[in-house]
């Protein structure tokens, strides 16, 4: 079978462990990719790309930003291929073949972290209160990375030194730099910028 695009193969994937064709795939030439016993319910992962850099980083290569999971296990975790299909359960298939990025992407927070940590500032949707709860500190310099999407591909990416009004459908996300990532808080409607400790 060929597939259009890695989204079209998600939901394809999506779709067959909705009707109950799940867990780890023993035939795959690359089992275990991850770890033993894991579920390959969700190879291509529904919510790619996510940008949680608790899971996965934005990459520079020479054809342009790759969100990489390589190391995420999260999605190939029993408990969780479950929760993430009883979540989705409840939506009908057109919906989640209509749906855009920032449905599936409250949903992979939601499960994640418990709540939606993103939110708006303008037409922007911000990811940079992911980075709550590590061990940060002020800097003078502000730095975030500015995103576009097309089809949940990564279309363009902006490194940016300012908070600025964007256009509709740009998401903002830290910038990873060593193993620091770099971003800003708002504090009576003050920007001052932030840098955490990944992990
Ligand atoms: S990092 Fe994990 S959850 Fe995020 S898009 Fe990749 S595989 Fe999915």
């Amino acid at each position: 079978m060929v597939f259009e695009t890695s989204r079209e193969r998600a939901l394809i994937e999506l779709f067959g462990a909705l009707e109950g064709r799940y867990g780890p795939n023993y035939e795959c030439k690359y089992y275990p990719c991850h770890f033993e016993g894991q579920d390959c319910s969700l190879c291509f992962c529904p919510f790619y790309p996510c940008f949680i850099y608790d899971l996965g980083y934005i990459k520079k290569t020479t054809k342009g930003y790759v969100w990489n999971c390589k190391e995420c296990n999260w999605i190939h975790e029993k408990d969780v291929v479950e929760e993430v299909l009883s979540e989705l359960s409840s939506y009908s298939r057109q919906q989640l073949v209509e749906e855009g990025w920032l449905f599936f992407n409250r949903i992979v927070q939601k499960l994640y972290y418990g709540r939606e940590l993103g939110k708006f500032i303008g037409n922007a949707y911000s990811l940079i209160g992911c980075m709550e709860g590590k061990e940060c500190e002020e800097i003078e310099d502000i730095r975030f990375l500015a995103v576009r999407l097309e089809n949940f591909e990564i279309s363009d990416v902006e490194e940016m030194t300012r908070l600025q009004e964007f256009p509709e459908g740009v998401i903002l996300i830290p910038l990873l730099d060593g193993d620091y990532l770099f971003g800003f808080k708002l504090e009576n409607n003050e920007v001052k910028g932030i840098k955490c400790r990944l992990f």
